[in-house]
């Protein structure tokens, strides 16, 4: 493999990995609702980006799991036969998998890591592919601010925002079997005050457990401020505006299943 690019350095930090997804009734409660989905013909999975392996072991009760990942760090934990591989060239014979699922991978790859991505796993797949994503996520809303090199980026290194017309473009030819919404609700921020409390107000999101690498120097010294009075006025006047709005909440991830040209 080539040297793992900037924007996956936080990756390569064991302590990412440690991170307790089994322990989070939301994160179950969406695997159940992943795995629930499969089709009862599928025996084979490709867990791609399968990170710690948490879902891969839930899976390998039922399943012939394989996991992948770019990740050393993360693949040091996987406990079921797991390779490492760029989600882009993928070290599998076509269609060897029944199904390849991607849980939470495809907001963190750029552009030009998508399309090449969504082909390939198009290829391995041949029948289905199950995909997990977050559901609109509003991505400034997690934006970090760098200290060293005043560079700014999403917290968990997330740069697509997915509903599910974008997904039916991306995931052309394959057509959409079911979909799904789970999650407790998304956190909500009005866009503009957002922008304001993070420019003028100087608060940006600081979530030291998740152990942010900037992209754009490798630092990880991010701004844990707590923001000027411009950032607290921006916190109230959300916040009323959040408790005068109806409907505003959203669910957190959306959950779909792809169906192969072959089998239509
Ligand atoms: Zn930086």
């Amino acid at each position: 493999m080539k040297t793992t690019p900037s924007h996956l350095a936080r990756f390569e930090q064991t302590q990412v990995w440690q991170n307790g997804y089994e322990d989070d009734p939301a994160w179950r409660e969406k695997h159940r609702v992943m795995e629930a989905m499969l089709p009862e013909e599928v025996r084979s999975v490709l867990d791609l980006g399968c990170g710690e392996g948490s879902q891969a072991l839930l899976l390998a009760s039922t399943y012939r799991v394989v996991g992948a990942d770019a990740s050393g760090a993360a693949l040091r934990r996987v406990t079921v036969p797991s390779v490492r591989a760029w989600s882009q060239s993928l070290p599998f014979a076509s269609q060897s998998f029944d199904v390849v699922w991607a849980s939470e991978l495809l907001e963190h790859l750029p552009d030009e890591a998508l399309a090449p991505t969504v082909a390939e796993m198009q290829r391995v797949a041949g029948s289905w592919l199950m995909i997990s994503v977050p559901f609109r996520e509003h991505l400034r809303l997690r934006q970090s601010r760098c200290t060293t090199c005043g560079g700014r980026f999403h917290i968990y290194g997330h740069v697509q925002r997915f509903d599910v017309s974008r997904l039916r473009r991306e995931m052309d030819p394959y057509s959409l079997r079911s979909w799904a919404f789970c999650g407790p609700p998304e956190k909500r921020y009005h866009p503009v005050l957002l922008r304001i409390r993070q420019l003028l107000g100087g608060k940006w999101f600081c979530y030291p457990p998740a152990h942010p690498v900037c992209p754009h120097c490798g630092s990880s010294e991010q701004d844990v401020g707590h923001g000027n009075r411009i950032a607290r006025w921006c916190d109230r006047l959300d916040q009323s505006l959040q408790t005068s709005s109806v409907g505003l909440a959203r669910p957190r991830w959306l959950v779909t299943l792809w169906e192969g040209p072959g089998l239509a």
